[in-house]
């Protein structure tokens, strides 16, 4: 595992964060330090197609779709360096960091042609349409149906069934959805992955109000909603194997500007704490240099995370990386609160108008949730990194 950059990428650094703040203290100061969450979605889009505009939005992808090419030490460079500046969550993440990787692996030379560019230049966005009422953890378990039809134009998909938690659904222009389309099916067999304009008539978003005020996911509705034959991604019925492949660019190299935020997390608690007296206090002392021996692991296991699936190999840091950073930030949310004090229970506004570190806490609490509970993530551990004996399942 390498852990110095050569000189020729040192000024590739130089000239991302030379961007980063021109950008960010110039035209987009208010957007510096946003989170994932929290509204301000015009503007949002607007860096979106400004990242394009200036070829920083998908720099991994290879140039023919949009990117730039570069390499994995580049990319880790970037992900520092975007984290660093404060810049914001991305509206475009599902597009930038699910979809696009699941294209480049399983799509078809003209999906990739027509979907990718759009995403780089930050002019299409999409959202995951996986999760259902009774289909979350038990993941093989959807119930949204999609059936061929021949019509004059040439066989189109007809997909009814109901998607929830649905992030971003109300921004977004497409979505990648898993439907069930072999009748009678059941489990992990007869599936497939669609691509599905949002943009017509067969598709309701009804936003989920969180506890953070705002509401950021939805209940996504498809009553007759219709997509292209064509636009199914890999092969039909095969669905569960590229669900389970845009699952795995979760753990990509995001991951590292995700810490880098985790640190300004982290620094702004330090910070709290020293002004109001509390880094004196023994057990916050303790916690805090917990926190950060945290993060200094979760950086060593994203480096070496990443270097051997670069090698083409899933170690077994991928498999505890995600508990173990959603487990960490959960910490930090409660640990934010305690420095706060009470003034961490009070809202200085509206939604999505809480200080940095109550927004922290809240939105922490999700982390064990999204992208797998931890409880799932022990059984992928018990099973695929210790070898222990499979959970009985009934399908
Ligand atoms: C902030 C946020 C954003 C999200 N965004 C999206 C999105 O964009 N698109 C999307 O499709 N989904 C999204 N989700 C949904 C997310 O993927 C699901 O919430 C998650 O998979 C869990 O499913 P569930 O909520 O149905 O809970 P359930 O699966 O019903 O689980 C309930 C509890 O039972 C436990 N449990 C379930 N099965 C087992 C088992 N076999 N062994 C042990 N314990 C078990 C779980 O760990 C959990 O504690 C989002 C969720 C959150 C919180």
């Amino acid at each position: 595992m390498k852990l110095g950059f050569t000189a020729k990428e040192e000024r590739f650094r130089a000239e991302a964060a030379g961007w980063l703040q021109g950008q960010l203290s110039g035209p987009f100061r208010d957007l510096r330090g946003l989170l994932m969450q929290g509204g301000h979605a015009q503007r949002r889009r607007d860096w979106e197609r400004a990242l394009g505009a200036a070829g920083w939005s998908c720099i991994g992808w290879p140039e023919a779709y949009g990117g730039r090419g570069a390499t994995l030490a580049e990319q880790v460079i970037f992900a520092e360096e975007y984290a660093r500046a404060g810049a914001p969550g991305r509206l475009g993440y599902m597009g930038v960091e699910l979809l696009g990787p699941t294209l480049l692996a399983f799509g078809t030379e003209a999906q990739r042609r027509r979907f990718l560019p759009p995403i780089a230049r930050g002019e299409e966005l999409w959202c995951q349409g996986y999760s259902e009422p009774n289909a979350g953890s038990d993941l093989a378990s959807v119930r949204t149906r999609a059936v061929l039809e021949e019509r004059a134009a040439g066989p189109e998909w007809v997909v009814n069934g109901q998607k929830t938690w649905t992030s971003f659904a109300q921004f977004a222009d497409w979505a990648f959805v898993l439907c069930r389309t072999e009748e009678g099916s059941r489990g992990h067999r007869g599936l497939s992955y669609l691509l599905i304009s949002m943009h017509q008539p067969g598709v309701t978003v009804r936003p989920i109000r969180q506890m953070t005020g705002g509401a950021d996911f939805n209940d996504t509705f498809l009553v007759d909603a219709r997509t292209a034959a064509e636009n199914v991604v890999g092969a039909t019925g095969d669905g569960w194997k590229v669900a389970m492949g845009t699952l795995s660019f979760e753990r990509g190299v995001s991951t590292l500007a995700q810490q880098m935020s985790f640190a300004n997390e982290l620094r702004t608690i330090v910070s709290m704490a020293e002004a109001n007296g509390l880094i004196h206090d023994p057990q916050i002392r303790q916690r805090l240099a917990h926190a950060h021996i945290g993060l200094r692991l979760m950086r060593y296991s994203a480096l070496r995370m990443l270097s051997s699936a670069e090698a083409g190999k899933l170690s077994n840091e991928a498999y505890t990386y995600k508990i173990f950073w959603a487990s960490w930030r959960k910490k930090l949310g409660v640990l934010a609160l305690d420095v706060l004090g009470p003034q961490g229970e009070i809202a200085a506004g509206a939604s999505y108008e809480w200080e940095l570190l109550p927004r922290l806490f809240l939105g922490s609490r999700a982390d064990t949730i999204y992208g797998g509970t931890s409880q799932i993530q022990r059984n992928i551990i018990a099973e695929r990194a210790l070898g222990l004996p499979r959970e009985s399942r009934s399908s």
